[in-house]
């Protein structure tokens, strides 16, 4: 998990924290990235869009995150406007990015935002940190990017730059405040924002988890990791656990004009308030198709399709065997129908999206869209 730690002020910096921060600022202004989220040199940052895209952010790539962006502040410019909208738009406009708490806590901060005193954002880490879905590494880096609070950031990539530059050999996750405490004082009372910035950028450009590029780096000299010859090793992380495999159905329950029937998932756990079709319990075997019939939302001749969609979660692998039925009339049933357009714009995970998709597609069974022709 990422950290954020304040820097006291008073802290007095030795002259060799300032010159490797000088060092950097330098190497920023020469070499930032341009970001859809990033303000212009000189130009004041808009704490909403700060907020979002570090909210967006988490756990994800720039490049993952640059086209979900966009259509975010497209649609909702403010955080006013974000908090006008439904839950539900904003799950179906976030629906492919994963991590889908980040969302509903995206549009819960918004509208507490919003309503509150004079709709603007705390400015401190203290304050954004009471914000729903607001860690210490969110409010560490909006603090000081939005507001120029002296606050470090530690995302995954200045995490590694300050493990190899202090040759920090203790592994991941129990180096993190260590990390973090050599990391504070390099924070300049200047341009904490720009050196915030910097830091990420210089994990993703230079300081790379593989074959960094050490020549080109503005702490080449002090670097204690690249003297020792363990740079690349670093950060350490512990040994991962294998993730366990989850097995189950999925029902595909289409209509006469290829409509499908979706439920909504409950709000809270995981890929809440989401839309899916109706699932079986997740087990460590498959059901045998006539305990898949027992589990299905309707009566019908369910029909397997060949192959099993495979989806990663971060602590599980998620294995489904997926059921097509055609229905001639809809049954009754909490759920809703969802015609094949409107589906792009629709609340689906990706792992339900597979499902669909592989409902669709695989070889086998009539499809929804066959038959609609043949109609
Ligand atoms: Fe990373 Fe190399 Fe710079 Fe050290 S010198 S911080 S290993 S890029």
């Amino acid at each position: 998990m990422a950290m954020a730690k304040r820097v006291p002020s008073g802290v007095s910096r030795k002259p060799a924290s300032d010159r490797k921060a000088r060092a950097l600022l330098a190497w920023y202004d020469a070499n930032r990235r341009e970001l859809p989220w990033r303000a212009g040199p000189g130009v004041r940052p808009d704490p909403y869009r700060v907020w979002l895209s570090e909210i967006m952010l988490q756990q994800t790539t720039a490049a993952a995150v640059g086209s979900y962006y966009t259509v975010f502040l497209k649609r909702w410019p403010t955080v006013k406007a974000l908090a006008a909208a439904s839950q539900d738009e904003v799950l179906g406009a976030w629906a492919g990015l994963g991590y889908y708490s980040r969302a509903r806590n995206l549009h819960r901060t918004a509208r507490i935002v919003a309503g509150g005193p004079g709709g603007h954002f705390p400015d401190t880490a203290d304050g954004l940190r009471k914000l729903p879905g607001v860690g210490a590494y969110t409010a560490g880096a909006v603090a000081a990017i939005a507001f120029g609070e002296r606050a470090v950031a530690m995302d995954a990539n200045a995490e590694r730059a300050i493990a190899r530059l202090f040759a920090v050999e203790e592994p991941l996750p129990k180096a993190k405040k260590r990390l973090a405490a050599l990391a504070g004082p390099l924070v300049p009372a200047t341009r904490p924002g720009d050196f915030a910035q910097a830091m990420m950028d210089l994990g993703a450009l230079v300081c790379t988890p593989k074959r960094p590029l050490c020549v080109r780096c503005p702490w080449m000299r002090d670097c204690e990791g690249r003297k020792r010859e363990i740079a690349e090793s670093l950060p350490r992380k512990g040994a991962k656990k294998p993730r366990p495999v989850r097995r189950g159905a999925a029902f595909v329950a289409l209509d006469r004009k290829g409509f499908v029937y979706l439920e909504r998932r409950p709000e809270n756990g995981l890929l809440g308030a989401m839309l899916q079709p109706p699932l079986g319990p997740w087990r460590e075997e498959f059901p045998a198709p006539a305990d898949a019939a027992q589990q299905a939302p309707f009566k019908s001749a369910w029909k397997k399709r060949p192959g099993v969609v495979r989806h990663g979660f971060t602590h599980f692998v998620l294995e489904m065997e997926i059921y097509v039925a055609l229905f001639k009339s809809r049954p009754k049933a909490d759920g809703s129908w969802f015609a094949p357009d409107d589906l792009s714009g629709a609340a689906l995970p990706t792992a339900m999206r597979k499902m669909l998709a592989h409902a669709a597609d695989a070889p086998g069974p009539p499809r929804a869209h066959t038959k609609v022709r043949r109609c």
